[in-house]
C-alpha cells in the first residue's frame, strides 16, 4: 500500500553546475527544507565533480546525495570511470541507473544496468533503476513489453532478499526534457505493471508493495500533485526542475503535503 512506502524527491542534475554553483544550490535546497515534518525523501545527483561539495553541504541534514551513474567493478583499468567503492567513500547512498540518456548515448544496456545494479546492492549504494519506452516504441504500442523487459532484465540473477532498497523510476523516454509529461493515469498504469513484473519475477503477489515506484519526465510544479496523488507513484526524478531551489522546492513541498495527507490527522 502506498501509505507505506516514504515517498522519494530525487534531482538529476545531468552536466550542470560548477561546484561553486551545486554548492550554492544544495544550500538552498538544506536550507528550504530545514525544521519540516513530514518531508519526503530529498535526493540530490549531482556530476560526479560536484559530489563532494555537495557532500560537504548537506553532511547533518536530511537531504541525501546520490550520484548519476557508476561503473560496476570496483578498480581497475577503466580510464575515465568510476567505482561503487569511491561513491561510498563520499558518502553517497543513491545512485541513478540505466537512465535513458546513458543508454541512448553511452552505449548502457538492459545486461549492463543488471551488472550496475548487482553492483551497487553489493556496496550498500541505494539503487535507482530507470526503465522507460521510447517514442517510437509507444506508437507501435510497445510500452508494456519494454517496461517489463528492462525490469525483468535489470533483476536478472538477483535474490529477493537482496532488493530491499530497490527503487525504480518509470521515465517515458519522449517525456524527459521535452515538456510533454505522461499523463498521470498512464504513469500509474505503468508503474503497476512495473510493481506485477517485480511480483511474477519473485512469485509472490503482494513482494513490490514495499518497492518505491517514482515518475521521471517533465515533473514540474504543475504537475507534480496529480502524479503523487496517483496510488503507484511514490515521488519524481526530476532534471530540469531540480536545477533551480525555487522550482524544485515546491517539488518536495509538494512531496510533503502527499505524505502529510497519507499519514492521516495526528
Ligand atoms: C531526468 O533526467 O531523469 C528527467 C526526468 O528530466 P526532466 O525532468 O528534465 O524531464
Amino acid at each position: 500500500m502506498k501509505e507505506q512506502r516514504r515517498l522519494i524527491i530525487a534531482g538529476n542534475w545531468k552536466m550542470h553546475k560548477t561546484r561553486s554553483e551545486a554548492r550554492e544550490l544544495a544550500a538552498a535546497v538544506v536550507a528550504g527544507v530545514k525544521g519540516q515534518d513530514s518531508l519526503p525523501t530529498v535526493v540530490l545527483c549531482p556530476t560526479y565533480t560536484a559530489l563532494s561539495a555537495v557532500e560537504e553541504v548537506v553532511r547533518g541534514s536530511v537531504v541525501a546525495l546520490g550520484a548519476q551513474n557508476m561503473d560496476y567493478r570496483e578498480s581497475g583499468a577503466f580510464t575515465g570511470e568510476i567505482s561503487p567503492p569511491m561513491l561510498a567513500d563520499l558518502n553517497v547512498t543513491y545512485v541513478i541507473i540505466g537512465h535513458s540518456e546513458r543508454r541512448q548515448f553511452f552505449g548502457e544496456t538492459n545486461q549492463t544496468v543488471n551488472l550496475r545494479l548487482k553492483s551497487a546492492l553489493k556496496h550498500n549504494l541505494t539503487p535507482i533503476v530507470c526503465v522507460g519506452e521510447t517514442i517510437d516504441e509507444r506508437e507501435n504500442n510497445l510500452t508494456d513489453a519494454v517496461v517489463s523487459r528492462q525490469v525483468a532484465a535489470a533483476l536478472a540473477d538477483l535474490e529477493a532478499t537482496q532488493l530491499a532498497t530497490l527503487v525504480v523510476a518509470y521515465e517515458p523516454v519522449w517525456a524527459i526534457g521535452t515538456g510533454k509529461v505522461c499523463e498521470a493515469d498512464e504513469a500509474n498504469r505503468v508503474a503497476k505493471l512495473i510493481r506485477g513484473t517485480i511480483n511474477n519475477l519473485y512469485h509472490k503477489k503482494d513482494f513490490a508493495d514495499s518497492t518505491p515506484i517514482l515518475y521521471g519526465g517533465s515533473v514540474k510544479p504543475s504537475n507534480i500533485d496529480e502524479q503523487l496523488a496517483m496510488s503507484d507513484i511514490d515521488g519524481s526524478l526530476v532534471g530540469g526542475a531540480s536545477l533551480k531551489a525555487d522550482e524544485f522546492l515546491p517539488l518536495i513541498e509538494a512531496g510533503r503535503r502527499r505524505q502529510a495527507l497519507a499519514a492521516g490527522p495526528v
